[in-house]
């Protein structure tokens, strides 16, 4: 069995549970580069063989661990946060699929949800907005037409926003561009619960010249919207006059 595993944002405790199990006990570790915490590898049983997919191709992964589990081993293949975004889990998977090798994913911590506990903020807020998209600038991975950052920042909603900072200029002009206003909080947050860990607020006119001046240019979270903004309605969830029928909503 493969099993795809989210190493969760950086700190090892926000790995889960379940990929804390697994990630001890299997013979092979297949982990994906700079963003995952080598702390996490110190779980593993001794003996266990440990690659690091930075230097290796898609084939080449692929076939480390189809090998591996043709000689009747288990691998991990740790990815980052949630393996679902931005993991290039799917050609994995697809190849996987071919060779009728058998996989299971395990979720993890994405980034974003550490960023946010980071800063800390609900992303969430009643009478402001109840949608948080996930998206990303256009990098050597096109953007569909339709997903222009101009186009999403139209609904004004809480975006947070991946793989990016280092283009924070031009992400600021496409979100005012798009219809937030340039007093809108925006706040990034560098590796997010790592040791060091740094969190930049400010504006969608300031956030930019903060970020350079501190001299971020990578493993970085954009989070922009008005739910940062520190005054809002409180959730009905508290509220007496609501029944505990509603409460459900909560989950
Ligand atoms: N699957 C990962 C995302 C991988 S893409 C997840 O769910 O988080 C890599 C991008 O994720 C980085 O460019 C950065 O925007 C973000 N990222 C990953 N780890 C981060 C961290 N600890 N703090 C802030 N951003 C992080």
């Amino acid at each position: 069995m493969i099993y795809f595993v989210g190493a969760g944002p950086g700190d090892p405790e926000l790995i889960t549970v379940k990929g804390a199990r697994i990630l001890s006990r299997v013979q092979v570790v297949v982990y994906a580069g700079s963003l995952v915490n080598k702390e996490l590898l110190d779980m593993c049983a001794p003996g266990t063989v440990i690659y690091n997919s930075a230097g290796m191709t898609l084939e080449e992964i692929t076939d480390t661990m189809t090998e591996a589990h043709r000689a009747g081993k288990e691998v991990v293949r740790l990815h980052t946060g949630d393996p679902s975004l931005y993991g290039a889990i799917q050609e994995q998977m697809d190849i996987l699929d071919r060779l009728s090798v058998p996989y299971t994913v395990i979720p993890g911590v994405s980034s974003f949800l550490a960023a946010a506990a980071a800063i800390p903020h609900e992303l969430t807020l009643p009478g402001i907005t109840q949608t948080v998209i996930l998206t990303r600038m256009e990098g050597r991975t096109p953007m569909p037409e339709r997903e222009s950052i101009a186009s999403l920042a139209s609904h004004r909603a809480t975006m947070c926003i991946f793989l990016s900072v280092h283009m924070l200029d031009k992400l600021t002009g496409a979100l005012t561009d798009g219809g937030y206003p340039a007093e809108t909080p925006a706040a990034v947050v560098e590796k997010a619960s790592w040791p060091d860990e740094r969190v930049i607020t400010g504006t969608l006119a300031d956030i930019a010249g903060k970020v350079h001046e501190a001299g971020i240019r990578r493993a970085a979270m954009i989070i922009v919207g008005d739910a940062l903004k520190a005054g809002y309605r409180p959730s009905c969830l508290y509220d007496p006059g609501f029944t505990h029928g509603f409460r459900g909503d909560a989950n």
